[in-house]
């Protein structure tokens, strides 16, 4: 029944593994927030041009991964392939070029056709922020230090090394460029088809390229340092200090390139040896001509996308919460008890798991499971007597509550204030 079972490259969230997923976004989103990163979402799917346009004819992603199929309109759809690119057209369609800087943090699925294996799925998912409006290396150093300080609390960070690189401005690339075509074109036979095609269309390509035979020759090509202009030594610089003023450890990689056409100077990826071939958890740079490149006012922007499955695959076993309260009707009158306990107490904010069902040892088996931090016993004898017994499923304590004081013995106090404050206009 190879029908159902999951389209290859893609997985369920089984509970086990979305309590994870979550986790990762719930710390991101955290961390996001303090440093002024705003969540927001766009749509799955773009118009193909948004991606054809920015990620260039040449990259990996374009040439091979995209899912892309024309609509029942006979409209080119492509499912997002990465964050910044539809991040960017929401930018500019929502005409948010006033409000510069702007900081942008989203979470959610990306597909690409990929060959499925370990770390490498054609559904995924990242976290993705966006940083718009800033020229100075500033930018980048916060960005990546926001990078450090996620990874860090989610505990992953020593599992990890930060590699950076600039690949400088569109002046160094062109003189960069001239010193790649001249030494790749001595190599054309060793080359592969793909990177031949590369050497006409974007050389630099070729420096990210995985073939084994490219590598060989890439491991002589000439280096982009040597190329950077002043203003570029300068910028990349300044990235440096940055990160050395708050302690952010890093290696220069001087072969660092990214897959994408739309990269400026700072370039960086964090990559961990924990998970095999797909060591790269995340990942980002600087792209100064993107905004501009889809049609919007020039604007210059940094960003970063981390794969939560790596991430998640790095993270110890999250301890589980122990916050449910397991209610135990014991007879009939403690059943119809417990149906009213439970919806009250779900109304104070608690949550509950009525287990009414099946022998006592099976249910105190499931309390346990799911992770419950107390059980309430409703016995006919106790009711008689007006209370219940709470058990403490951490060190088996036990006691008599009288009915009357239940909500107040279980519930927490009420919060604060309301997660959502009226907005003032
Ligand atoms: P790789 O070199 O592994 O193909 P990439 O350069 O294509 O990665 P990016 O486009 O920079 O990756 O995406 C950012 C992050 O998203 C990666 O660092 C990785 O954690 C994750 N990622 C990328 N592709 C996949 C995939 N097919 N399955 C799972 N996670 C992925
Ligand atoms: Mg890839």
């Amino acid at each position: 029944m190879a029908k159902l079972q999951p389209v290859r490259g893609t997985h369920d969230l089984l509970p086990e593994e979305a309590r994870r997923h979550r986790h990762v976004i719930d710390v991101a989103r955290d961390w996001a927030e303090r440093y002024g990163f705003a969540e927001m979402a766009t749509p799955v799917f773009e118009f193909t041009e948004v991606f054809n346009r920015t990620l260039g004819d040449t990259s990996d992603v374009v040439t091979k991964e995209m899912y892309t199929f024309n609509d029942r309109g006979g409209e080119s759809i492509t499912l997002r392939p990465e964050f910044t690119a539809g991040v960017v057209r929401a930018f500019i369609s929502g005409g948010l070029s006033q409000n510069l800087p702007i900081r942008f943090f989203s979470a959610g699925p990306v597909f690409r056709y990929e060959r499925p294996q370990k770390g490498r799925l054609r559904q995924f998912h990242q976290i993705n922020v966006e940083c718009l409006g800033i020229v100075e290396p500033q930018a980048d150093v916060e960005i990546i230090a926001l990078a450090a300080d996620i990874l860090d609390a989610l505990g992953v960070l020593r599992d990890c090394t930060l590699e950076i690189n600039s690949l400088g401005d569109a002046e160094s690339r062109v003189a960069y460029r001239a010193k790649l075509v001249e030494y790749f074109s001595g190599h054309t036979a060793q080359l592969s088809e793909d990177s031949r095609t590369r050497l006409q269309k974007n050389p630099l390509r070729i420096l990210d390229s995985k073939d084994e035979g490219d590598r060989a020759i890439i491991v002589n090509a000439p280096l982009l340092a040597d190329s950077l202009n002043e203003a570029s030594r300068a910028f990349f610089d300044g990235v440096r200090r940055g990160l050395d003023m708050l302690g952010v450890q890093y290696n220069v990689n001087q072969r660092l390139v990214r897959g994408l056409d739309y990269y400026t100077h700072t370039a960086f990826e964090f990559i961990t040896t924990a998970l095999g071939a797909q060591g790269t958890v995340l990942a980002g740079g600087r792209y100064d001509a993107l905004v501009e490149t889809l049609g919007g006012p020039k604007t210059p922007g940094i960003g970063w996308a981390a794969g939560i499955e790596r991430l998640a695959m790095l993270l110890g076993d999250p301890a589980l919460v122990r916050k449910a309260i397991a209610l135990i009707p014991i007879g009939t009158a403690g059943e119809a008890r417990a149906l009213k306990l439970a919806h009250e107490l779900r109304r104070c904010g608690v949550a509950v798991d009525l287990a009414a069902n099946g022998n006592i040892s099976k249910r105190m088996k499931r309390a346990d499971k799911i992770g419950a931090r107390l059980a309430v016993f409703l016995g006919d004898d106790e009711l008689a007597r007006g209370v219940a017994v709470l058990r403490d499923l951490l060190n088996g304590a036990q006691r008599e509550v009288p009915l009357g004081e239940l909500i107040e013995t279980l519930a927490p106090a009420p919060a604060a204030a309301p997660a959502f404050a009226p907005s003032r206009i």
